[in-house]
């Protein structure tokens, strides 16, 4: 499969090129040339085919013949290593779980896939590649999971001093190895702006072989498909509407649900729910497409103002928004409205949400208002635990803390602790021989 910038439709990459690259040269986001249409038949027969059957079927023509087939069976296996389950909330309301992975986040999956796709690409190069990447919490530490001992990778996350929870903390300089947490004295921006120069820098270049590993990489976007197939596989026979929300900050996930939908999966509607970041909303009410500047929220791995994937869900749309409000509505919530569904979900259903999946409910309960007959899904995308700190405070007994976190609060952390200046940044990795 060959990939075009959404800058520059002349300009065409193939899949390994587009993962390596992650973005195009010009800025512009990788889209693939053709949206396979599954056949009828694979989609009827859905449930008859295991998992790791689903994600090598869905994923394979958007990488042609570029990764051989025991390989990418051996990636969509170490990507789908942890179950998926589906739970009643309340009637006609699910909750889809997508935090069972190792760093308990739905970002799991794209960052395992991603670097079972690079580790194939780059293992025959003497020249290893290294991931730089700025994180505000999860992104982090799904990447330096699924990166760890990847040969020929090394991974260097920056992320800002005292503004990760202890847990995610934890997470990202626990691991050592070809993993690198760089914590800077200051911000996600400022951290995300390091990234940023460092990536113009020719000097560094000339040293390093850089990548960055965040949502826009296609090889993390594309297997964000696999869990809504496995979903609709378990409530296919039902012989209802599915509509899924989906809480959204980059809105990655949801696009990847949207071209599920076109490429065939029978999904009825999608629901973006947003906190108060609320770009998408306000361009579906009033086309006007109008960032504010980001806000800080409970929801914080939503705290995105201007949503890189959002081209790419007008661009399966052509650009149509008539045709793309037809499948689409976006609504968002406020903190207080978040802590009212965790709070009364757990009282009425005894279902513990933590804010980003709070947000996906609030939304689907908006829609289903008006679409009674439909069945809910909404991605539940974070265990509580990650959160606990933002939590209401009589619900953190509530939380079940999962065996391999305990495991991790022994663990010592390591890290370079580096001054807000991108100065140090590069002086730091002009200084480390070899990486
Ligand atoms: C990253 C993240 C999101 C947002 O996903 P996008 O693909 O960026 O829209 C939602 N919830 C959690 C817990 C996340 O880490």
């Amino acid at each position: 499969m060959q990939y075009y910038s959404l800058q520059n439709p002349q300009h065409r990459v193939s899949f390994r090129e587009a993962v390596i690259q992650g973005l195009a040269p010009d800025k512009g986001l990788y889209f693939p040339m053709q949206l396979p249409r599954l056949e009828k038949d694979f989609i009827e027969r859905l449930e008859e085919y295991d998992p790791l059957y689903i994600g090598r079927h869905v994923i394979a023509p958007f990488i042609g013949d570029e990764i051989p087939e025991h390989q990418l069976k051996q990636i969509v296996s170490e990507t789908l290593s942890f179950p998926f389950p589906l739970r009643e909330v309340e009637p006609n309301v699910y909750a889809l779980e997508l935090f069972h992975g190792p760093t308990l986040a739905f970002k799991d999956v794209g960052a395992r896939f991603m670097a079972g796709c690079l580790g194939y690409f780059r293992k025959h190069d003497p020249r290893p590649v290294t991931v730089l990447v700025a994180t505000s919490g999860d992104t982090g530490g799904a990447v330096a999971n699924g990166f760890y001992n990847v040969p020929g990778v090394n991974v260097v996350i920056l992320y800002p001093s005292g503004k990760v929870s202890a847990l995610q903390e934890k997470q990202l300089t626990t691991l050592g190895g070809n993993i690198t947490a760089l914590e800077i004295q200051g911000t996600f921006d400022d951290c995300q702006r390091m990234v940023k120069t460092a990536f113009l820098d020719q000097e560094l270049q000339e040293q390093y072989l850089l990548t960055s590993a965040n949502s826009i990489n296609v090889a993390r976007w594309l297997p964000q498909m696999f869990y809504y197939f496995l979903a609709y596989r378990k409530i296919k026979q039902w012989k209802k509407d599915v509509v899924f929300a989906v809480p959204s900050g980059n809105f990655g996930n949801i696009c990847a649900g949207m071209l599920a939908a076109q490429m065939g999966l029978p999904i009825a509607h999608f629901v973006a729910a947003t906190n108060v970041n609320d770009t998408v909303p306000r361009f579906l009410q009033n086309g006007q497409y109008a960032p504010n500047a980001a806000v800080p929220t409970l929801s914080n791995a939503m705290d995105v103002a201007d949503p890189s994937n959002f081209v790419r869900i007008l661009q399966l749309f052509s650009k149509s928004e008539t045709a793309l409000k037809a499948k689409l509505s976006s609504y968002s919530f406020t903190d207080n409205e978040t802590v009212s569904a965790i709070e009364s979900v757990f009282a009425e259903h005894h279902y513990l949400m933590e804010p980003h999946g709070a947000v996906g409910y609030l939304g689907l309960k908006q829609y289903l208002q008006q679409s009674p007959n439909n069945v809910g899904i909404f991605l539940e995308t974070a265990h509580p635990v990650k959160f606990d700190d933002t939590m209401p405070e009589q619900l953190r007994s509530e939380i079940h803390v999962p065996e391999k976190v305990k495991q991790l609060y022994n663990r010592e952390k390591q890290s370079v602790l580096l001054p807000n200046d991108y100065e140090a940044l590069k002086s730091w990795m002009m200084a480390v021989p070899a990486r």
